[in-house]
């Protein structure tokens, strides 16, 4: 097949010499309005033509890339004594899979566990090119499953003005439990 980012003949999706040259991650910093830190790996920029394919045949080779780059190495890094549970933002099956899902996976190391299917919106509606006004009017109504856990790791692929993640939040502290921090593949807000 041909590299989707230079057209040269390679055994995946995207070569080797582009995912070094052009998808090495980055570690930025955001808070949350609570307080509650979010890690992400790239600009959205660099990603944006990407992050497109999520609805498309090859969006589920292209996120496993990504994750691979990104959340693996995050994940391999992170040596901590306590336990960590990673739950994913609505990782529902659309179209075959679900792209949150598979940023989730590659989080598997001895200290973190990522759980599948324990984060659900209610509220289907889609945030994407809107206000926060409208955000905040339209809440996602998430589900969150009985969680054992203590700390918790949220996962999405994209932040915006963080609503999502805050509500999300909520979820867990409802259940007295902690959200560590949270990881996302992009975060808009970077200049
Ligand atoms: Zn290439």
């Amino acid at each position: 097949m041909k590299c989707i980012l230079c057209e040269s003949y390679t055994f995946t999706h995207i070569c080797t010499e582009c995912q070094n040259t052009f998808l090495a991650p980055s570690l930025y910093k955001r808070r949350l309005s609570n307080g509650i830190h979010v890690i992400s790996f790239y600009r959205y920029e660099e990603i944006k033509e990407l992050l497109f394919t999520k609805h498309t045949d090859i969006g589920f080779y292209i996120y496993t890339i990504l994750a691979k780059l990104s959340f693996e190495k995050f994940a391999k890094e992170f040596h901590t004594k306590e336990k960590y549970y990673a739950i994913a933002i609505d990782d529902t099956i659309t179209s075959g899979y679900s792209h949150t899902a598979i940023l989730n996976k590659h989080l598997k190391t001895y200290n973190i566990k990522p759980l599948f299917n324990q984060l659900r919106a209610n509220n289907s509606v889609s945030y994407s090119g809107q206000s926060k006004h409208f955000r905040e009017k339209n809440p996602r109504n998430f589900q969150l499953q009985k969680l054992k856990n203590a700390n918790i790791i949220l996962v999405d692929d994209i932040i915006t003005t963080g609503s999502t993640l805050t509500q999300a939040c909520l979820e867990v502290q409802k259940q007295n439990k902690t959200v560590s921090f949270c990881l996302t593949l992009t975060d808009v807000s970077l200049k």
